[in-house]
């Protein structure tokens, strides 16, 4: 009887010839991995940035055009969102229990705000662009393997009853 059930056995379809993870976790872990060391995130080899914040043109490996990435404000903002609000309750929790002079802020408080924007921006705006290039390529270049991943979604109108 007709019971059989929509695909719901995603494991065991990463094609092996595939550079792309098939499935979430792996395709966040390979943004995650490639964004913090800043590498490319089609080959895993070249480097993402030219210099400190500065997205490359290609990659000098594989020879990726990086002009997909255009994530301007995103690390700025996620960094501010991220790091700087809990900061600022360490800061009010140093202040409040132990009500240090205001030079003790000037050599903890104000290095850590700092240092807590500035160096998470980095390893952020390459996930951003990791995720960004991940992403697109699914939508390009996989279609058919995404499709078969989530396949049951065209089976899911037989729940909307
Ligand atoms: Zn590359």
């Amino acid at each position: 009887m007709a019971a059989a059930g929509a695909g719901a056995d995603i494991t065991g379809m990463t094609e092996p010839n595939d550079p792309l993870p098939a499935d979430d976790a792996a395709k966040w872990r390979w943004i995650f991995s490639t964004g913090w060391r800043g590498r490319c995130p089609r080959c895993g080899k070249g480097h993402m940035f030219s210099s400190w914040l500065k997205v490359a043109r290609r990659c000098e490996v594989c020879d990726l055009d990086y002009r997909f990435a255009a994530p301007d404000d995103g690390p700025a903002f996620f960094s501010l969102c991220i790091i700087a609000f809990p900061l600022a309750f360490v800061i009010v929790w140093l202040e409040v229990a132990f009500n240090p002079p205001l030079w003790v802020h000037l050599f903890t408080s104000v290095p850590i705000m700092l240092f807590g924007c500035l160096l998470p921006l980095r390893p952020i705006k390459g996930w951003l662009v990791a995720s960004q290039y991940v992403n697109r390529a699914q939508e390009a270049g996989t279609q058919g393997l995404w499709a078969r991943m989530h396949g049951s979604d065209e089976t899911r109108s037989e729940f909307d009853q």
